[in-house]
């Protein structure tokens, strides 16, 4: 403890206080359990935000950074290494798009698609069509924290500290049907989705919004974005989420689990669009290197040789009934929502959530609070049916004494 509160009191005078950091100090990682200084293993649900996919210390990512920190790690993008062709060989195969750029974070990757989107626009208007500039972003939307990726995000809190915020972008009510067609127009360059929110609280596009949008884009030449930083990469079941909705957006981003840990981001998109991009156009020192993209590769190959798109969909089906059921025993949980390895339960209470949160971690199990009301879940893709049971039980017996509390205090009013 004495080590933490060091860390603590000097973090408190040396950085920017940009987070709001649990008191625990982790060391070490295996499998599904992340590992404090005292050597408790925590359950990890939440695997850095989506990121660490595969768990901790797995084989195969380990073996390759080692491997490949001993031979390149830096090289610059003025010459070539052997990393970028192999994963976008694969990440082409398995997102259906046709070529890829790859960045450092999310928002990196985000800023480049909303990039391709405003010169493409550009090139098509040379063409002689009649496209805009603007942006379609949808309410709850999250896409990063530079500024277009901000200017794109809908939460105010995220922009008007910032302000003014990158022009040209309106925000269309979430799965509104009437209001995306309203806000819709030939000035429109292209419509912004994720096809399940992350951090808005785990909401998925209806089949109906999602293919409105692309007949909307296809018909004034605009172009479908679709962000699958979280949920992206296997975690629904399929390597994208827009997968499961048979759309095919333009252009894509993927990150958080993307190089198992390690930073990149990547934007993919078809031939069509790319071909709006010349040399010098858009770049990055460290995007792509070649330990990120050994990286990258051994991710998506363990992925397949585990096969866990399928193990994902299973888990995350068995995860979701659990919680269905749960529901069913208390009254608190007012939806569960989600796909795969990728699931909430929403709460009637933002203090109760909250409270949820720090009771599952006093147990040894890590989730977060997204949206003040939803308990999100992004366990690692080996998640196993006991540590489903786990959680379930931590949950079952939280939710248990709170209403115990809870009708005490009011008086023996029974709820849940
Ligand atoms: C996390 C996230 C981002 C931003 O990624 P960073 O790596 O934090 O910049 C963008 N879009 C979505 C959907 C995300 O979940």
């Amino acid at each position: 403890m004495a080590k933490l509160e060091e860390i603590r009191a000097a973090e408190a005078r040396l950085l920017l206080s940009t987070y709001d950091r649990n008191p625990i100090l982790f060391v070490g990682g295996e499998g599904v359990h992340i590992i404090d200084e005292n050597g408790t293993r925590y359950l990890d649900l939440l695997t850095g935000i989506g990121v660490n996919a595969l768990g901790y210390n797995h084989p195969a990512i380990a073996g390759t950074i080692a491997r490949q920190s001993q031979k390149l790690i830096h090289t610059s993008n003025v010459y070539y290494h052997e990393g970028q062709a192999e994963l976008a060989v694969r990440l082409t195969e398995r997102t259906g798009l046709d070529r890829v750029f790859f960045a450092n974070s999310g928002t990196e990757a985000w800023e480049g698609a909303l990039k391709l989107a405003r010169a493409y626009a550009g090139l098509k208007r040379s063409e002689g069509a009649k496209v805009g500039t603007k942006f379609l972003a949808l309410e709850q939307s999250f896409h990063g924290r530079t500024f277009g990726s901000m200017s794109t995000t809908y939460k105010e809190k995220y922009r008007t500290p910032f302000a003014p915020v990158v022009p040209g972008v309106e925000f269309v009510r979430f799965n509104d049907v009437a209001d995306l067609r309203a806000k819709f127009s030939s000035e429109v360059c292209a419509i912004l989705v994720e096809a399940i929110q992350g951090e808005g609280g785990i909401r998925p596009l209806t089949q109906e919004f999602f293919a409105e949008a692309r007949a909307l884009a296809d018909s004034a030449g605009a172009l479908l974005v679709a962000d699958e930083i979280q949920s992206g990469m296997g975690r629904t079941g399929k390597w994208c989420a827009y997968q499961h909705y048979g759309i095919m957006p333009d252009v894509t981003t993927l990150a958080k689990p993307l190089a198992g840990g390690l930073p990149l981001g990547a934007v993919l998109c078809t031939e069509e669009v790319a071909r709006v991009m010349h040399a010098g156009m858009h770049g990055s020192t460290f995007g792509g290197g070649p330990l990120a993209c050994a990286v990258g590769i051994a991710v998506i190959d363990s992925i397949e040789k585990q096969g866990l798109l399928k193990h994902n969909t299973e888990v995350g089906d068995y995860f979701q009934q659990r919680l269905r059921r749960l529901a069913t025993r208390h009254e608190t949980i007012v939806d569960v929502r989600g796909r795969g390895l990728m699931l909430a339960a929403e709460l009637d209470s933002a203090d109760l959530a909250k409270l949820t949160v720090a009771e599952m971690l006093k147990r040894g199990i890590l989730i977060n609070c997204t949206s003040d009301t939803v308990l999100r879940f992004l366990p690692p893709y080996i998640l196993e049916h006991s540590h489903v049971d786990t959680a379930i039980a931590a949950l079952d017996e939280i939710f248990t004494q709170h209403a115990a509390t809870h009708s005490a205090q009011s008086g023996g009013k029974q709820h849940g």
